[in-house]
């Protein structure tokens, strides 16, 4: 499995070059939602997953290839666990001056020396699917230990002293889809660039809310810049996938 990944077409950033710190499936949550599957190694111990020295040979082969608005460290899980993260920043650093974003699940923000590595990064995506523990437990179903007080806590901490783009997403499901209003009573509090309403269109085990539904819930976060997953590409392709399954039957 390769490093680096894309371009792919990101309903977030446009045309995005993908970095992978883990190429495996490793990830502090097991998500009901999840579309890589069911977490196979769910830890928060950090691990070197990835050699540095082949994310940058990675990287020195597809750059020049490819052609993106954007790289984001994402991939197989979450990629704050990776332990030479803040040695992969650098290295991306060093070969591009592309704007440089991660996607997270949250869990390592309330950890200082996690705030100051992606202190250097352009934009942050952090993830909120519920405001109590119970929430939390039955959607993200986390590792033992981890409490969405001390996620949101970590969440507002880096808002306060990050100054790129730090937005928030957040997936609605049937199970938190009557708790709009409190996830946008935190969202205020956090003071996001964006929230991405999301709901899971693409392969999923839980079915997506309808067009209707996140419109609802978007009005809790009126004041807020949001962007809805119905309003993206991924809708369209969404839409067409629907079309197509219909055809084949
Ligand atoms: S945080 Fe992301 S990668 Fe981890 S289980 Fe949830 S959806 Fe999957």
């Amino acid at each position: 499995m390769k490093s680096v990944f894309g371009p792919v077409s990101s309903w977030r950033f446009g045309r995005s070059l993908g970095v992978d710190p883990l190429c495996q499936n490793i990830c502090s949550f097991d998500c009901v939602y999840c579309q890589i599957g069911p977490t196979l190694n769910k830890t928060i111990q950090k691990g070197t997953f990835i050699d540095i020295d082949r994310i940058r040979e990675d990287l020195k082969r597809f750059l020049p290839e490819i052609n993106s608005d954007v790289v984001t460290i994402s991939g197989y899980g979450e990629p704050t666990l990776a332990k030479n993260l803040d040695e992969i920043i650098e290295a991306i650093r060093e070969l591009t001056d592309l704007p440089l974003a991660i996607l997270t699940n949250s869990s390592t923000l309330s950890l200082g020396k996690m705030r100051r590595t992606l202190m250097d990064l352009d934009v942050i995506v952090t993830k909120l699917d519920a405001h109590d523990d119970s929430l939390f437990k039955e959607i993200n179903r986390p590792i033992r230990g981890l409490h969405v007080g001390d996620i949101i806590k970590g969440i507002k901490k880096f808002r306060n002293s990050f100054e790129g783009r730090l937005e928030l997403q957040t997936m609605f499901i049937e199970k938190n889809k009557d708790y709009a209003d409190e996830l946008a009573k935190i969202a205020m509090e956090i003071q996001p660039d964006k929230v991405y309403i999301n709901t899971p269109l693409r392969h999923s085990l839980e079915t997506p809310l309808s067009e209707d539904q996140i419109y609802e819930i978007e009005g809790y976060f009126e004041g807020l810049d949001t962007f809805s997953v119905y309003k993206s590409k991924k809708y369209e392709l969404y839409k067409e996938e629907l079309k197509r399954r219909s055809i084949q039957r």
